[in-house]
């Protein structure tokens, strides 16, 4: 086990990722695959993509120019999303992301997320 960083390190790093002023305008471009412009100049690079208990996803960023850090929150699904996840299995095909054209959900534990979004979207069976 090598752990370099302390704990005082890992929560100084929570405390440098900002929230984003128009959170609801970048998601829009992060799913139609566009590159986003970071609220310090410069564009927001994708660090990090984890699925959150609650079902949402939140997303790591970092600004090119500045190195500052933000979090963007990714709605949870919504029911009928996962109506048209539900139907995509049953049919037999591969279930994919209804937000991202053509990215396939991965099973992570007992779930089916989207690795671009983290969003929960079905139970694994
Ligand atoms: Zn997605």
């Amino acid at each position: 086990m090598t752990s370099s960083h302390s704990d005082r390190g890992v929560a100084a790093e929570t405390d440098r990722r900002l929230s984003l002023p128009d959170e609801r305008n970048l998601l829009r471009l992060y799913y139609e695959g566009g590159r986003l412009p970071s609220p310090s100049g410069g564009f927001l690079m994708v660090l990090g993509i984890r699925p959150e208990e609650k079902g949402s996803g939140s997303i790591l960023l970092e600004c090119t120019s500045s190195s500052l850090r933000y979090q963007m929150s990714v709605p949870k699904a919504t029911r009928s999303e996962r109506k048209k996840v539900r139907a995509m299995i049953d049919e037999g095909s591969d279930p994919k992301c209804p937000r991202h054209q053509g990215q396939l959900l991965v099973r992570i534990r007992h779930d089916l997320a989207c690795p671009s979004c983290g969003v929960l979207y079905a139970k694994a069976k």
